[in-house]
C-alpha cells in the first residue's frame, strides 16, 4: 500500500492508493495510522488531479546514518566504521516534496545532496534482535539528507551541518514494508539539475536495515513514526573533483524504487527573524 499527506481544501488529509485509484482517508492523522490506526477510505471524496504533497512525517526522531556504504566510504577516504555512526537529524528540518531547500549563505557555502532510503518504524522497539527487526517497520519514504560540508568538517559533531531547516526532504510518498520485503535490493538515484549523481543499491550498505533497527533499538526505544536515514551511495558533489555544491536556481531529484521521486527545488534564504 502507498499513502501519502497532502494539502486538500486547505486541510492536511491522509489518502491510500486503491486499486490504482488515490482516495483521501477519514483519518487525518499519519502518527495514528503509523502505529497502527485504523485507515478507513473516505469513499465520497478523491483527492484533486494534482494534490499538494506534504512530508510524509510521522513527527518521531530522526535517526541519520553516516558513512554506510562502501563506495561513499571509498569516495570520502574514511575507514569503514565498526558500528554504525549516528547523527540526528532535527525534525525543524523536515520539508515535503517541491518544497525548497533553502540555503543561507551566511551559514553555508557547501549545501550537498545525499539520496537516500528512510525507513519508518511502525511499533515500539527496544533490544530487538537482527532477525525480525524488520517487523518493526511500518514502511519506506525517499530522503534528501541536505549536508552543509563546511558546517560538518567545522564541527566534531554533524548537528549544525545536518540539520539546518529544510535540510530534510522526505517524500514523496510511504511505501509500506509488505511491497518492498527485502530492503537491501532497492535501487537509489539522484539527479541534479537533470544530470545523474548517484546511482546506487542499498545491497551496498555496511549496515543494512534490520542491523541498523536492531542496534538503535539497544541504546534507544524507537517509536512508531521514528525515521531512520540509512545512509547514501557514491557521488556526493562535496567528493567529486572539483567539488559540486548547491545552488539557489538548482533542482533536486532522489528516485527510490517501489517509492518514487522526491524533488526538491533550491532557494536562497530570505533573512526572517522571529521574536515575541
Ligand atoms: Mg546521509
Amino acid at each position: 500500500m502507498k499513502i501519502a499527506r497532502l494539502a486538500h481544501e486547505g486541510r492536511s488529509r491522509l489518502a491510500v492508493e486503491d486499486a490504482g485509484v488515490w482516495r483521501l482517508l477519514i483519518q487525518t492523522d499519519l502518527a495514528a495510522v503509523v502505529a497502527g490506526g485504523e485507515q478507513q477510505i473516505d469513499s465520497a471524496e478523491e483527492p484533486q488531479a494534482h494534490p499538494d504533497l506534504l512530508a510524509p512525517y510521522p513527527g518521531g526522531t530522526i535517526f541519520g546514518i553516516g558513512l554506510n556504504y562502501k563506495d561513499t566510504i571509498r569516495d570520502m577516504g574514511f575507514p569503514t566504521p565498526q558500528t554504525p555512526y549516528l547523527f540526528p537529524k532535527l525534525s525543524s528540518s523536515v520539508v515535503g516534496p517541491y518544497q525548497p531547500i533553502i540555503v543561507d549563505a551566511g551559514v553555508t557555502a557547501e549545501a550537498d545532496w545525499e539520496g537516500e532510503l528512510a525507513v519508518i518504524i511502525g511499533k515500539t522497539a527496544r533490544n530487538v534482535p537482527e532477525e525480525n527487526a524488520l517487523d518493526f517497520v511500518f514502511g519506506y519514504t525517499a530522503a534528501n539528507d541536505i549536508s552543509a560540508r563546511d558546517v560538518q568538517r567545522a564541527d566534531p559533531q554533524w548537528v549544525r551541518g545536518k540539520g539546518l531547516d529544510t535540510f530534510c526532504p522526505l517524500g514523496p510518498i510511504i511505501t509500506t514494508a509488505d511491497e518492498i520485503p527485502d530492503p537491501q535490493d532497492v535501487r537509489i538515484r539522484t539527479w541534479v539539475n537533470g544530470e545523474i549523481v548517484q546511482d546506487g543499491n542499498t545491497a551496498d550498505m555496511v549496515f543494512g536495515v534490520k542491523t541498523l533497527i536492531s542496534y538503535l533499538s539497544r541504546h534507544f526505544t524507537l517509536h512508531p513514526g521514528d525515521v531512520i536515514l540509512t545512509g547514501t551511495p557514491s557521488g556526493c558533489g562535496g567528493f567529486m573533483t572539483p567539488p559540486r555544491f548547491l545552488s539557489p536556481g538548482d533542482e533536486t531529484k532522489v528516485e527510490v524504487q517501489g517509492i518514487g521521486s522526491l524533488i526538491n527545488p533550491v532557494a536562497a534564504t530570505v533573512r526572517r527573524s522571529f521574536s515575541s
